[in-house]
């Protein structure tokens, strides 16, 4: 694989923004059939991001630069629960990267006090985050994007090496009885053949891990893919997922 262009290009895009609470709130999804599986849901999002991956949807909140609705807060978002009781199962909480926002613990005790689920979605730099929250029971099922091989974080996705973090939030997915999901968006130049057995060997009998579909809507670095051509087939999913299935438990696409 080429290694991506103009990684510095990058630079200074990330705006981290904290809020008195300490909880970056960045929008707010009432209702979602489709981002805690097996679950109705309401979709919190959080700003700021410490990658900058190409394909980003959220370009956003990963600047912090988006409108946020002004009665956009905790108290808000535990009122709007209140009235969703026996009516959604769970809250997402997205970004951004929500691990960074550390009013993100009393944040989920509260939410679990009204009895709702929790799934943390994490681009996972910050695994002892996600094992203290873990460990304190405050989320019940987590999606760990991999973006690609751990080793080779620091040429597109991070101005920082991160694959000691990377792995070691592998692990501590993987020793949880915490549901959870790996996932890993397959997107040209970034992903091929080589970059799935890369990823597979680090979560050799992962509980599920998903494939997921690239599609050239509203991106952080559009410009990146300017080649056009960045998808896979169908043949070529099926390809990788055959492969993957030899070395998790479930692997799908999506
Ligand atoms: S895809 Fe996720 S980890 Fe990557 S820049 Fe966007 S919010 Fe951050």
């Amino acid at each position: 694989m080429k290694p991506p262009a103009e990684p510095s290009a990058f630079n200074g895009l990330t705006v981290q923004r904290v809020v008195g609470d300490g909880m970056n709130f960045g929008g707010f999804q009432k209702t979602s059939l489709i981002d805690y599986p097996g679950n109705i849901s309401c979709v919190l999002f959080l700003s700021g991001c410490n990658l900058v991956c190409p394909y980003c949807h959220n370009p956003e909140l990963v600047r912090g630069d988006g409108p946020v609705p002004d009665y956009l807060n905790e108290a808000w978002v535990m009122d709007f629960l209140k009235t969703r009781i026996g009516l959604l199962d769970g809250i997402v909480i997205t970004g951004g990267e929500p691990t960074l926002s550390r009013g993100i613990f009393s944040f989920s005790e509260k939410v679990k006090e009204l009895g709702f689920k929790i799934k943390l979605d994490t681009n996972g730099t910050h695994p002892e985050v996600i094992r203290d929250l873990m460990e304190k029971r405050l989320i019940d099922y987590c999606a760990m994007d991999i973006k690609t091989d751990p080793m080779a974080y620091s040429s597109v996705f991070s101005r920082k090496p991160v694959a000691d973090r990377i792995i070691k939030s592998i692990e501590v997915l993987m020793g949880s009885d915490v549901p959870y999901e790996f996932r890993t968006t397959c997107v040209k130049p970034l992903f091929d053949e080589e970059v799935l057995k890369a990823v597979l060997t680090r979560i050799q009998g992962a509980r599920r891990y998903v494939l997921q579909q690239f599609h050239f809507t509203k991106l952080l670095n559009p410009s990146f893919f300017e080649s056009g051509n960045c998808g896979f087939s169908d043949e070529e999913f099926q390809g990788f997922q055959a492969m993957a299935s030899q070395h998790v438990r479930e692997c799908m696409v999506r």
